[in-house]
């Protein structure tokens, strides 16, 4: 079937890497998984390996109609809408269940917003995706962006098996890679400090100060006091703080 590079569409057909991805997903206590992109199938089929239950959401009209007609017989739901505009209320979904997907790359930051910050959250949200953007995800104090503490705040990152460009048809321009993310109960920083890192990371090479100095306003001294009180260095960039100095740094402020 010929893809449509605009949805993103590099098919995955290694069963192994399916199999693996689709263990990733499983948990004991739940046996319903969301797949977004399901595409022609094939990690649909794994996961069946794994859950009873597969919602699949697929946006392209014509593998929304086929996808049924591979799993005769499965407890298999299709529904043929954009992910991102998906109403997961309207789901007959069991308390606990999994989102999973080989996703279409270009929506990648809004698929993970709107699962780890859906009022109805779901166990662990396994996505395959650029592997630059999982390296990112998963970023350590150092290299963090705006991207990476945005999911860690909000959920536990770990990073899962690295998948070669090879092994998709057509072949991508890049590597891919699998990231679990587990929503936490209660997230690490408030909104108020999600906005903070939002001002400090305005310009993410320059120094935290200079970007704090022109985002909050206030003089370079009265900054970098605070700075001292929390033991940030001068000369830290935005990249380098943990969560924890940034939401110490935004009750200081
Ligand atoms: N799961 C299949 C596989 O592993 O071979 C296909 C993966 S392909 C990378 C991404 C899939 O997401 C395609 O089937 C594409 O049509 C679908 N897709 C693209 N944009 C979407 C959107 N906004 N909502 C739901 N599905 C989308």
């Amino acid at each position: 079937m010929k893809n449509k590079k605009s949805l993103g569409q590099n098919w995955l057909k290694d069963r192994d890497i399916l199999i693996d991805i689709a263990d990733h997903a499983s948990v004991d206590d739940s046996d319903t998984v969301v797949e977004i992109g399901p595409g022609l199938g094939t990690l649909t089929s794994a996961l069946f390996k794994f859950f009873d239950k597969v919602i699949a959401v697929e946006l392209d009209d014509r593998l929304a109609e086929n996808l049924p007609k591979s799993f005769p017989g499965k407890n298999l739901q299709v529904i043929h809408q954009d992910v991102l505009s998906l109403d997961l209320e309207k789901l007959d979904l069991p308390k606990k269940y999994v989102v999973a997907g080989n996703i279409p790359y270009y929506i990648t930051s809004p698929i993970i917003q709107k699962f780890i910050h859906a009022a109805r959250r779901p166990e662990k949200i396994v996505l395959l995706m650029q592997k630059e953007v999982a390296e990112r995800l998963a970023a350590e104090p150092g290299d963090y962006s705006i991207l990476g503490l945005s999911a860690q705040i909000y959920a536990k990152v770990t990073l899962g098996p690295v998948v070669s460009r090879e092994f998709f048809t057509p072949p991508p321009k890049v590597d891919s890679q699998v990231v679990i993310l587990e929503p936490l109960d209660e997230p690490l920083a408030s909104e108020k400090t999600m906005s903070l890192i939002k001002l400090g990371f305005i310009a993410p090479r320059k120094k935290l100060a200079t970007n704090l100095t022109i985002g909050l306003k206030l003089s370079k001294e009265e900054i970098l006091q605070k700075f001292a009180e929390n033991n940030i260095s001068e000369n830290a960039r935005p990249a380098d703080l943990t969560i924890a100095d940034w939401v110490a740094l935004e009750k200081s402020l």
